[in-house]
């Protein structure tokens, strides 16, 4: 049903695209930035799609140390050339420290494209307070604060009240799946019922990612059917941001390929977000 209860409802305007608890935007885009070349195929088929906004991973919080980290700044420049030259004005992208946010801040002005960036706090840094309190000083990016996979829904709240607190209310809350001892189809335990809980509890703009929420092909085989009939629950729930893994070549990708659908499934994955959006 609809809850559009506009005095609720904390809104923001970010390089001409506004977030609120009315609006719904798709992120779809890189888990991980590896090269160029993909990030251009990946932002002009979000061009040809009308899609103005995306996600690139850049800094990658990763369970091994082994693992690839992500290119950090050193790719920041092409990216956001790149996004100027494919008309996208707001970039999901992870921190895991501050300085992280102040090297995209200066990236970002050295480009001089009226692209802008939507700062990530991922679900292992949900308490990370002083990263928090860093990013939520800067008032002039928007946060994404991803739910903690283990704690409850109450101290994901309060993590946002750090942003908050700060001078920072610029911020989506971001659902992900939750991790639980019960066995799973999927990677994480779908929470998206929980939208309009959070867009009670907090007016904040809700987020939903079912790429981390469903996870790899291996565990869903029909994984684009898996991926849309979830963002539809989250989408028909009222969500208000869908961040979500695509790849123009998932086996060649570094992080998570197994888990991006690829480019000939964004067309029909845009259109069901459509009838799913009609539906709410
Ligand atoms: C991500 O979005 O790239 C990510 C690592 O997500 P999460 O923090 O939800 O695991």
């Amino acid at each position: 049903g609809r809850h559009h209860d506009n005095e609720r409802s904390l809104e923001f305007t970010y390089k001409g695209v506004t977030f609120s608890q009315h609006e719904l935007h798709v992120f779809a885009g890189l888990c991980a930035v590896d090269t160029p070349e993909h990030v251009e195929t990946m932002m002009q088929a979000l061009q040809e799609h009308g899609q103005v906004c995306t996600r690139m991973g850049v800094y990658k919080p990763r369970t091994s140390p082994y693992a690839f980290q992500g290119h950090g700044k050193s790719c920041l420049p092409y990216v956001f050339e790149l996004a100027g030259k494919y008309g996208i004005r707001v970039i999901a992208m992870e921190v895991t420290h501050e300085n992280h946010v102040r090297e995209i801040h200066e990236a970002l002005e050295q480009t001089g494209h009226p692209t802008g960036v939507m700062l990530q706090i991922g679900t292992r840094n949900t308490q990370n307070f002083e990263l928090l309190k860093a990013v939520g000083r800067q008032t002039e990016m928007p946060v994404l604060l991803k739910r903690g996979f283990g704690i409850t829904l109450e101290e994901s709240l309060n993590a946002a009240e750090y942003l908050a607190s700060e001078g920072n209310s610029r911020i989506v809350f971001g659902l992900r799946g939750m991790k639980t001892n019960m066995g799973d189809p999927h990677r994480n335990f779908v929470d998206f019922a929980h939208v309009p809980v959070v867009k009670r509890l907090s007016r904040l703009p809700v987020c939903i990612d079912p790429s981390h929420s469903v996870g790899s092909r291996d565990r869903a085989p029909d994984r684009l059917l898996d991926v849309m009939h979830v963002t539809a629950q989250g989408v028909i729930a009222g969500a208000n941001m869908v961040l979500v893994d695509f790849h123009p070549a998932p086996e060649k990708a570094l992080v998570d390929g197994p888990q991006a659908l690829r480019l000939d499934e964004l067309a029909p994955f845009l259109q069901d977000v459509q009838v799913a959006r009609e539906a709410y």
